[in-house]
């Protein structure tokens, strides 16, 4: 990978790991939970994970978190592998699951049993919270505390057996009812559940919970260093202490980082998929989706992802980034690689009066301008054109330099017109423009330097290829849609318009991304057809919510 490697508090702590000789090589892990999409803060965990191992030559694991039997999908399984490797990285052999070491996870409890670190509990599920106490009053032991090694792997190994109802007994450490961390409060190590898991079928009818699975698995693949989101603060006293009985032949460290929180978005997969089942967007990649997938059909480049996370950066602080961030990114990957070519998005019909009628000429026009190595391609150009509505403006002011009547244009790669005459239908809209063209101007020509302050962009009518094009625009208009419980109150109404666009034909069948002259990236979409091309608005040119709320901001300063 070319992106230049950050600095930041993990990184420096990995450096002194390696310099002190502490560890000679670093295995880092990236944890989901197949219970949904990856989205933004996936992908921060991702770059950060898979990021410090490559950048050390250390080696990282993808691990499924698969310890939540009915709730995980293989949809979501292969969803995540698809994601991971079109971000960029690769785990070659190291694809591991939890449910892997569902029978050395099992040895290890037994273990905790038979040390007396760990018990079979009776109470129910409604009873256990009852006695854990709340964060101001300590908790109680439970009556069953105290039973005797012998009987606790007597009942354990009949809880594996099969000889017991969902929720007659739990496995739970014994730790310290009274802790002021709850997490240390006797936690919960399995569980009953008498149901069928995506990989272990029905071997199994208890299931280790995560801070137990998570914390094994980690020692087991020899994790250096077990990088989570802060909300795991709490469980480490867990990790270490489980870690500290158990005494595995390699000790994990879990180092804390703050999540990711994008302004505009949400992430979070229980809300991502409300916004699903709610029928707000068309499914987990709908190209406003915050998700890995979503992003991707959006067209935004891997590159732009990873460069948008390293900016972000690792820090131990709460932090929302900015949304214009992660398109800037889009836009600076883009700028260098995407192909230019002309699109109308609102067409408005332009005739060309003093043009022959059967005449078709191909305009030479350059892939790339700041690129010659992109070369150029031909534009076929005729009488009848389409230019953008927003182009022309009847009564316009002194500074639109775009086409008024009477006034003059260039036509990019082409002539300098004029406005000749407006065409309206009975209700007062423009529908035609006739304009003359001056044959002595056409680009590229010897005697085309007559200059006119505007160029538009344009396609011939004859040519054009229609096709549906999707403008994106952000979900939400909240700033922080993470802090609403009701998503529907604050969702952007205009987060998608479609438009019956005009392209010019070297766009159909086009699958890389480009540049629509003069208003965006756009790529084309996975719902296209021979007949009619879909595409999807990957971002626009500049930040146009950047210049609202700075115009704003003027306004409401009077500057
Ligand atoms: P969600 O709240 O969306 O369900 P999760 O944390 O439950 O997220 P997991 O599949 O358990 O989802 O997460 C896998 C890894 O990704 C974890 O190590 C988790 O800490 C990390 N992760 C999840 N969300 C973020 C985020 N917003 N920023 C950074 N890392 C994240
Ligand atoms: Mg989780």
């Amino acid at each position: 990978m070319s992106d230049s490697a950050p600095r930041d508090f993990i990184r420096d702590i990995i450096h002194d790991d390696l310099e002190s000789g502490k560890h000679t090589r670093i295995v880092t892990r990236f944890p989901p939970e197949p219970n949904g999409y990856l989205h933004m803060g996936h992908a921060m965990s991702i770059c950060l994970n898979f990021g410090v191992a490559a950048e050390t030559g250390g080696r990282t694991y993808l691990r499924y978190d698969d310890t939540n039997p009915g709730k995980e999908d293989q949809e979501y399984v292969d969803a995540i592998e698809r994601d991971v490797r079109w971000l960029g990285f690769d785990w070659e052999t190291r694809l591991t699951h939890a449910s892997d070491y569902f029978a050395a996870l099992y040895d290890a409890a037994t273990r905790l049993i038979e040390i007396g670190a760990a018990y079979v509990d009776s109470l129910s599920a409604d009873e256990i919270r009852e006695y854990r106490g709340t964060l101001t009053e300590p908790g109680r032991d439970s009556p069953y505390r105290e039973r005797s090694v012998e009987e606790n792997l007597e009942l354990f190994r009949g809880m594996r057996e099969g000889e017991f109802e969902d929720g007659q007994h739990v496995l739970r450490a014994k730790i310290d009812m009274a802790s002021p961390n709850m997490n240390l409060r006797d936690p919960t190590l399995y569980r009953i559940r008498h149901l069928a898991h995506q990989q272990t079928g029905n071997d199994w009818c208890i299931y280790p919970m995560y801070d137990f699975a998570h914390t094994l698995s980690d020692a087991f693949e020899g994790i250096t260093h077990s990088l989570c989101t802060l909300e795991f603060e709490d469980h480490r006293p867990l990790y270490n202490w489980l870690l500290d009985k158990l005494e595995p032949p390699h000790r994990p460290r879990q180092i804390e980082f703050s999540r990711l929180n994008v302004a505009y978005t949400i992430t979070s997969k229980r809300k991502l998929k409300a916004l699903i089942d709610d029928g707000v967007v068309s499914g987990w990649d709908d190209p406003r989706m915050p998700t890995i997938a979503g992003m991707r059909r959006r067209g935004y480049p891997p590159a732009a992802l990873r460069d948008f996370v390293t900016r972000a950066g690792v820090t131990k602080k709460d932090k929302l980034v900015e949304l214009g961030m992660l398109e800037n990114s889009v836009r600076e990957v883009l700028g260098a690689t995407a192909p230019r070519r002309m699109a109308v998005l609102r067409p408005l019909k332009l005739v060309l009066t003093n043009y022959p009628e059967d005449r078709t000429e191909m305009m030479s026009a350059m892939n790339h301008p700041n690129d010659p190595s992109m070369g150029e391609r031909d534009v076929p150009f005729g009488r009848e054109l389409w230019i953008e509505q927003d182009d022309f403006m009847e009564d316009a002011p002194r500074k639109f330099f775009r086409l008024k009547p009477g006034g003059e244009v260039r036509l990019r790669s082409a002539y300098i017109i004029r406005c000749d005459e407006v065409v309206k239908d009975e209700d007062g809209s423009v529908v035609e423009l006739r304009c003359s063209y001056d044959e002595t101007t056409k680009s590229g020509s010897a005697n085309s330097d007559r200059k006119v302050k505007g160029t538009i962009h344009w396609v011939s009518a004859a040519h054009a290829v229609a096709a549906e094009v999707r403008l994106y625009d952000r979900l939400f208009r909240e700033a922080n849609p993470n802090t609403h419980e009701d998503l529907a109150s604050v969702l952007n109404p205009a987060s998608l318009e479609t438009v019956d666009a005009r392209l010019e034909p070297s766009l159909a069948g086009e699958t890389a991304a480009v540049q629509f002259e003069r208003l965006g990236y756009f790529v084309s979409d996975q719902d296209s057809t021979a007949e009619r091309p879909v595409f999807n608005r990957i971002v626009t040119l500049r930040d146009s919510w950047a210049k609202l709320e700075k115009q704003a901001l003027q306004a409401a300063t009077g500057g």
